[in-house]
């Protein structure tokens, strides 16, 4: 939604993109209105499409993020994360100088967002990470028109097709019900994944008990707190070995390899993740039963999220950049790689990561 001012202005089309955001150092920057997207190192004021550590950052002197990200931020880093905060909701439009900013859903993780930003008649839209399939525990996402499209790229190859997620948790509840003596180890990034794979797990009719690694307590509570039924979680911590034969436990992926593991009976490894497509990860990491799942788009849903956006220029960021801008540019569109730095430290953007908070 663009106020009267924008299309009254006379101005229309005289912008460039690059006058509008333009990549830095910190990361992406809006210069006319003085903030930055999801930065890396401390500003002025932050804007922050999800809750992910390496997009989330403390230090900022003002954050304006959806209700979701401001208090993911909160948990992880303590009150005192930001000098001041500002809660905006899905559509609500927001005025920053000459600059109006709207936040869309992202379809990540809860509270994610794309970040549509609009100036005399230009708009660009930040997509921050996002997947385009369905995810019971946050808002779908949604392509937004615009006329430059700033896309991720972790899985941009076409090698990279992510499958249904439904028929990897039937693999896993297969493996349960095979091996009813062993225990199950699902290692899960622990914002996001390991809550959207719970979910799943449940709506796939599995209403046992499932335990969970302590690191993952407080942010599944509080999707829990926010609506999301996870059904029986009890924690790892004080369950007997006994109790734990037969049960699926959930665990950060670096816990997979820890001396933790010992306390469970003969455990089957399984790991949720967009890279468990490449077997050598999966080999590499020991895992026994890797499961497909990824909170990002897949070289499909890339490629369809562009077209839907009707973007005339698209900049590709964090990931595999350079095929996606081949395809871009293939189909009609400017592209360029944006070379940003600095993302892809958490969730399954790196398939080695994640020990942060294990
Ligand atoms: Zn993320």
């Amino acid at each position: 939604m663009l106020s009267r001012i924008d299309t009254k202005t006379t101005y229309l089309g005289s912008m460039r993109p690059q006058d509008l955001l333009v990549p830095t150092a910190a990361g992406l920057c809006c210069p006319i209105a003085g903030f930055h997207i999801d930065p890396v190192r401390g500003v002025d004021r932050a804007l922050i499409t999800h809750g992910h550590s390496d997009h989330a950052r403390p230090g900022h002197r003002a954050v304006l993020a959806t209700r979701e990200t401001l208090d993911f931020m909160r948990l992880r880093y303590g009150e005192d994360f930001a000098g001041a905060t500002q809660e905006v909701r899905y559509g609500e439009t927001v005025r920053l100088g000459r600059v109006s900013v709207t936040f869309r859903p992202a379809g990540h993780v809860l509270g994610s967002a794309q970040i549509a930003v609009a100036a005399n008649g230009l708009r660009i839209v930040a997509s921050g990470d996002y997947k385009d399939v369905a995810d019971p525990t946050c808002a779908p996402f949604e392509p937004v028109p615009c006329d430059v499209f700033i896309t991720e790229a972790t899985f941009g190859l076409p090698v990279f097709r992510h499958g249904r997620p439904q028929d990897e948790i039937a693999k896993l509840l297969q493996s349960v019900r095979l091996f009813p003596e062993r225990a199950h180890l699902l290692g899960a990034y622990s914002l996001g994944k390991a809550q959207r794979v719970l979910a799943m797990i449940r709506a796939a009719g599995y209403d046992r008990p499932i335990y969970l690694h302590g690191a993952m307590e407080t942010l599944t509570r509080y999707y829990v707190a926010r609506g999301i039924d996870l059904g029986d979680l009890r924690p790892v911590r004080g369950a007997p070995k006994a109790e734990l034969a037969g049960a699926i436990a959930l665990c950060p992926p670096s816990a997979l390899k820890d001396v933790w593991t010992r306390r469970f009976p003969d455990p089957v490894t399984a790991f949720a993740s967009g890279w468990m497509r490449v077997r050598a990860r999966a080999r590499q990491r020991g895992v026994e039963l890797p499961l497909v799942i990824s909170d990002h788009a897949d070289w499909d849903g890339l490629t369809a999220t562009v077209a839907a956006t009707g973007a005339g220029e698209v900049w590709v960021t964090h990931g595999a950049e350079e095929a996606l801008v081949h395809w871009s540019v293939a189909n009609g569109r400017a592209a360029r790689p944006l070379g940003l730095v600095g993302y892809g430290e958490e969730d399954d953007a790196q398939g080695e990561a994640g020990g942060a908070e294990a």
